[in-house]
C-alpha cells in the first residue's frame, strides 16, 4: 500500500518505521529540513512509565487557579482570548475527577510499558544508538511529607503491576553518587526500575536514516502540507508547497499541528499545546557528574544524561503556539538543578529552547481512524511522546494491517 505520513517527529518517523517494516511504500512529509526539529527537537529524554500519571486530577483545578496569580510557578496559566484554549480547558476539567484520573493513569501507564517493549525491539533491529541509558528513573522528593504523598500517589501504578523501590536519602546516594553531597536537602526517592533515557533528537534522525537506508522510505523535507482534500468519506490528496500528493493511506502525526489541518476536513481534535523550556549544558567529569535521570518532583524539573550532555526541563505553560523563551524562563530550573547537583554540567554554557507538548485533556494520544476511512491519526502525545512512541507506531501499523493490537485502545479513539 502508498503510504503517506504526514509528520516526521518522532511519532512520525517511529509509524515510518512500522510500516515500511509491514512492506508498504511510505513517504514522510514533514515543513522542517529534517526530521524531529519541533517538539521531539530537545524534551527532557525520559522514558518515563514511572511518571505516567494523568495531568488531570482533582488536584489539578487548584492549581491552575492558583498558576493564574503566581507566575513561577512551574505550571502558567496565562488568560488569553483564545476559545480554543478554553474550550481545551473545559474538557479537561471533566477530566478531574478521582475515577477519570484513575481510569486516564491506567491506559497510559498501559501504553508507556507496551512502548519500551517496542523501543526494545525497535533497537534490536536497527542498532539506532540516542545517548540511552537503561537503568531506570528516580523520582526525588524534598522532604518527607512530599515524599510520603508521592509513595501514596504511586500505589496506583504499582497495583497495575509497574515496580518500584522507595529510597530514602542513604539509598539515593548509592544509587546516584552524584546526590550524595546534598543528601541533607532531600528526603528520599521513589525509583523506577522499568524506565529508561536517552535523545529523542538523536533517535528520530538515526532510525530515519534508517527508514530511507534500509527500508526505502522517502522523506520530502522542507515540505509543508497546506492543506488535505478530501472527497466523500476519503481523504483524496493532500496538497503541499511542492505539490499534491496522492495515497492509499494518510496518518496525521503532526503533533501540536493536527488540530489545524485536522480543522480544515472537519475534525475537531482535542489536542492544545502546552509549553515547555528545556536548557542542554555540557557535562563535567568526576563525583557531581549524574548517571541516572530524574525529576525533581518538589520542583517539577526534569533532568536526564546524554552523553556528555546535560538536560533539564520544567514547566507547563498555556500561551498558545508561541516557541519563544527569554533567559528568565530557565531561572527556576537552574536554582533547582544547582541545589541538588551543583558539579553535574558547566552551568555557564547553556543552549536554550522551548517546545510545545500536543496535550490532549485525557493525557491520553489519539490513535484511531478518523471519519474519513483512509485517515489515521496518531498524535497528542503531549508530555509523554517519547516514551509513547514506539508502541504508537507499531499500533497505527497494527490498524492499517487490519490486526487487533495488543493493547486495548478504549478512551483513545477519535469522537
Ligand atoms: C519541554 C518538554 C519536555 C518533554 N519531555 C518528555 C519526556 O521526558 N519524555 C517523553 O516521553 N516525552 C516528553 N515530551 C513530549 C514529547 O516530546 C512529545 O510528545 C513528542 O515529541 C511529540 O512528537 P510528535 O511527533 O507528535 O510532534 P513533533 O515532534 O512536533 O512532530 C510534528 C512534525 O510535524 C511537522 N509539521 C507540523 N505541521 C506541518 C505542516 N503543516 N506541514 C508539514 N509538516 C508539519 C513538524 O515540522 C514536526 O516535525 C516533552 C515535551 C516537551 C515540550
Amino acid at each position: 500500500m502508498k503510504i503517506l505520513v504526514l509528520g516526521s517527529g518522532v511519532i512520525g518517523v517511529t509509524t515510518a518505521y512500522y510500516l515500511a517494516k509491514d512492506g508498504h511504500e511510505v513517504t514522510v512529509i514533514d515543513r522542517q529540513a529534517a526530521a524531529a526539529l519541533e517538539t521531539s527537537f530537545a524534551n527532557a529524554g525520559l522514558i518515563a512509565p514511572g511518571h505516567a500519571y494523568a495531568w488531570a486530577s482533582p488536584k489539578a483545578p487548584s492549581t491552575l487557579w492558583k498558576s493564574l496569580f503566581k507566575p513561577d510557578q512551574a505550571l502558567r496559566l496565562k488568560l488569553r482570548a483564545d476559545p480554543k484554549m478554553w474550550w481545551w480547558c473545559w474538557l479537561f476539567l471533566r477530566q478531574c475527577t478521582e475515577e477519570r484520573a484513575r481510569i486516564n493513569t491506567i491506559r497510559k501507564l498501559k501504553l508507556c510499558v507496551y512502548s519500551v517493549a517496542c523501543l526494545n525491539e525497535v533497537v534490536k533491529d536497527t542498532g539506532v544508538e540516542y545517548d540511552a541509558l537503561r537503568k531506570g528513573n528516580i523520582y526525588v522528593y524534598r522532604s518527607q511529607e512530599s515524599l510520603d504523598r508521592g509513595v501514596d500517589h504511586m500505589g496506583i501504578l504499582r497495583d497495575q503491576g509497574l515496580e518500584f523501590e522507595v529510597l530514602d536519602r542513604d539509598a539515593v546516594s548509592v544509587l546516584e553518587p552524584a546526590l550524595a553531597k546534598v543528601r541533607s536537602r532531600i528526603a528520599g526517592a521513589v525509583y523506577s526500575p522499568l524506565d529508561q533515557s536517552g535523545d529523542a533528537l538523536m533517535f528520530s534522525r538515526r532510525l530515519a536514516a534508517h527508514c530511507a537506508d534500509k527500508l526505502g522510505v522517502r522523506f520530502l523535507f522542507d515540505t509543508a502540507i497546506k492543506r488535505i482534500e478530501t472527497s466523500g468519506d476519503k481523504v483524496e490528496r493532500v496538497i503541499t508547497a511542492g505539490g499534491a500528493r496522492h495515497a492509499d493511506r494518510y496518518v496525521l502525526a503532526l503533533g501540536c499541528d493536527s488540530p489545524i489541518l485536522g480543522r480544515s476536513i472537519g475534525l475537531k481534535l482535542p489536542i492544545y499545546p502546552v509549553k515547555g523550556y528545556s536548557v542542554t549544558l555540557p557535562t563535567k567529569t568526576g563525583k557531581g557528574a549524574l548517571g541516572i535521570g530524574g525529576v525533581d518532583e518538589d520542583n517539577l524539573m526534569a533532568w536526564c544524561p546524554l552523553g556528555d550532555r546535560l538536560r533539564l526541563t520544567s514547566t507547563a505553560e498555556f500561551s498558545g503556539y508561541d516557541r519563544s523563551h527569554r533567559a528568565k524562563d530557565f531561572r527556576a530550573m537552574f536554582r533547582a538543578a544547582k541545589e541538588l547537583f551543583p558539579d553535574a554540567a558547566d552551568y555557564d554554557r547553556p543552549d536554550y529552547w522551548a517546545g510545545l507538548r500536543p496535550m490532549t485533556p485525557e493525557g491520553t494520544p489519539i490513535l484511531s481512524y478518523a471519519r474519513y476511512r483512509n485517515l489515521l491519526l496518531n498524535t497528542g502525545h503531549g508530555h509523554i511522546g517519547w516514551t509513547l512512541s514506539c508502541g504508537s507506531g507499531k499500533i497505527t501499523a497494527d490498524l492499517v494491517a487490519g490486526r487487533t493490537p495488543e493493547i486495548d485502545l478504549e478512551g483513545m479513539g477519535y469522537h
